[in-house]
C-alpha cells in the first residue's frame, strides 16, 4: 500500500484551518494540522520538510512512520513539529480503517461506552446573559458546561462573549466571537487584572448553582494566568460549587508548581492543551498532580500519540478532557471521537460547535444527542473534504489575542 501522494490544504471558512491528504492505493485520508495562529509555520514543515519523504511509504505501517518522524527528525516535540506528524499519523489511520471498511473506532478496540458526554462553552459578561447562555447550552442538550463570566472593571475577557451575543444559538459563530480574536495581521491586546478575577469568579459560581442547581456539571478555565498560591486560592474557594474541574490554573512550562496547587485543594485539575508528548506529562502523572488530560489528537502526535498518553494516564486513575475548540477541524475532532469511545479511562470531550461555514468545507458524519458526542460509523474517520468550497475561502491571518497588566506588563495566557 504505497503512498502516492500528499497535499497540504489550508482553508480559511471563518476560520483558518490546515488538513493533511495523503493518497494510498486510491484511499485518501485526512489529518487536522491546524495550530491556532501560527497556522502556516505547519503547513511549510508539512509540505517543505514531510511530504517528500512520505512519497513511495508503505502507508500500513504508522508506527513505523510515527517513530520515523519523530526520531529521524533530530528536533523532537513542539508544537509545530507534533502537529504535523498528528497530520501524517491521522491521515494514515484514516486510509487503514477505509482499507478495512470498518470506522476507525473498531480499529483501536471497539466502543467501551455508548457515547461520549460532551460539555459547551456558556459566557456571560454579566450574570443575566451568562444564564442565557447556560440555557441555551442545555436547550441543545449539554449535560455539561463550562462557565466564563466577565470581570468587573476589565473591558473584555478572553472567552466570554459580547452582550448581544452570548446566548446566540447553534450553528452560529456569534457566541464564540471572541475565538479567533480579530483577523488581523497583529493580536488584539487585553487587559488582565488577577485579583479582579479572584474576587469575581466565586461569586460567579454560587450564582450558577443557586439558579440551576447542584448537579450540572460545571468547568471553569484559567487560561495559564495564574501564580501557583493563587491557583491553591481559586480551588480552594471554589470547593463549595463542586466544579467537575478547574482548568489550566497555571502557566504550563513547570509541572512542579502543581504540587503547591493540590496541597491546598481538592478541586479536580486539567492541563496539557499545549502539551505535546506523554513526556510532558510524566512528572504529573507519576505524582498524580492533576485528573484530566487536555492534550488533543491534533496537537499531540495524533492518534498513536495521544493512545500512549491515555494509556499512560490510565495507570494513575487519570481520564482524558481533550481539547476541543472551533481551532481543533471537524478532522481532528472525529479522530478524537473515535479515540474517545475507544479508551478505558473517557472522561469528557470539550465541544465547540463548527460553523455551517467550516461543515460545508468538511462534510463531517458525528452527531451529538443527549449531550452525547459519536463518531460517524462510516469506514475510517469519516469525514470528507470538499475542495471546490474550500477554495472560496482564502487564508488570512488571526491571532489570540495577547494578555498585558495594567501597568502595560506583557502577562501569561
Ligand atoms: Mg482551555
Amino acid at each position: 500500500m504505497k503512498i502516492t501522494n500528499v497535499e497540504v490544504l489550508v482553508t480559511s471558512p471563518g476560520r483558518n484551518f490546515v488538513t493533511l491528504r495523503i493518497t494510498a492505493d486510491g484511499l485518501t485520508g485526512l489529518g487536522d494540522a491546524t495550530l491556532n495562529g501560527r497556522e502556516l509555520a505547519v503547513a511549510a514543515y508539512l509540505q517543505e520538510h514531510v511530504a517528500a519523504l512520505l512519497i513511495g511509504r508503505d502507508a500500513s505501517r504508522i508506527e513505523d512512520a510515527w517513530q520515523y518522524l519523530y526520531r529521524g527528525a533530530y528536533w523532537r516535540r513542539g508544537p509545530v513539529t507534533m502537529a504535523a506528524i498528528a497530520a501524517v499519523d491521522t491521515a494514515l489511520w484514516d486510509i487503514k480503517a477505509k482499507a478495512a471498511g470498518m470506522p476507525l473506532y473498531q480499529l483501536l478496540g471497539g466502543r467501551s461506552r455508548d457515547g461520549l458526554l460532551a460539555y459547551g462553552h456558556a459566557s456571560g459578561a454579566e450574570l443575566p446573559e451568562l444564564f442565557d447562555s447556560i440555557r441555551q447550552h442545555l436547550d441543545e442538550g449539554y449535560r455539561a458546561i463550562r462557565v466564563q463570566s466577565g470581570i468587573p472593571g476589565l473591558p473584555s475577557v478572553y472567552g466570554v462573549a459580547s452582550s448581544a451575543n452570548a446566548a446566540a444559538g447553534a450553528g452560529s459563530d456569534a457566541r464564540y466571537d471572541y475565538e479567533p480574536a480579530r483577523r488581523s495581521a497583529v493580536p488584539v491586546e487585553e487587559t488582565w487584572d488577577t485579583s479582579a478575577y479572584l474576587r469575581h469568579v466565586p461569586s460567579v459560581f454560587e450564582a450558577v448553582r443557586n439558579e440551576f442547581g447542584p448537579e450540572l456539571p460545571l468547568l471553569h478555565d484559567a487560561h495559564h494566568r495564574l501564580t501557583p498560591i493563587q491557583a491553591a486560592r481559586l480551588g480552594k474557594s471554589l470547593e463549595p460549587y463542586d466544579l467537575f474541574w478547574l482548568e489550566d490554573v497555571t502557566p504550563a512550562e513547570n509541572a512542579a508548581v502543581l504540587r503547591r496547587v493540590r496541597e491546598h485543594t481538592t478541586t479536580p485539575l486539567a492541563i496539557g492543551e499545549v502539551f505535546n508528548t506523554v513526556w510532558d506529562y510524566r512528572e504529573m502523572f507519576e505524582e498524580q498532580l492533576i485528573d484530566y488530560v487536555r492534550s488533543p489528537v491534533t496537537h499531540a502526535g495524533g492518534i498513536t500519540g495521544l493512545r500512549r498518553i491515555f494509556d499512560f494516564a490510565s495507570v494513575y486513575q487519570i481520564k482524558s478532557g481533550a481539547h476541543g475548540p472551533t481551532d481543533v477541524s471537524p478532522v481532528g475532532l472525529a479522530a478524537a471521537l473515535h479515540l474517545g469511545v475507544a479508551i478505558p479511562n473517557f472522561g469528557i470531550q470539550e465541544y465547540m460547535q463548527h460553523s455551517p461555514a467550516t461543515l460545508e468545507v468538511f462534510r463531517s458524519g458525528f452527531t451529538f444527542a443527549d449531550g452525547l458526542l459519536n463518531p460517524s460509523d462510516a469506514p475510517g474517520l469519516g469525514v470528507e473534504y470538499d475542495d471546490e468550497v474550500a477554495a472560496a475561502h482564502a487564508y488570512a491571518p488571526a491571532y489570540l489575542p495577547v494578555n498585558r497588566l495594567r501597568d502595560g506588563s506583557m502577562h501569561d495566557w
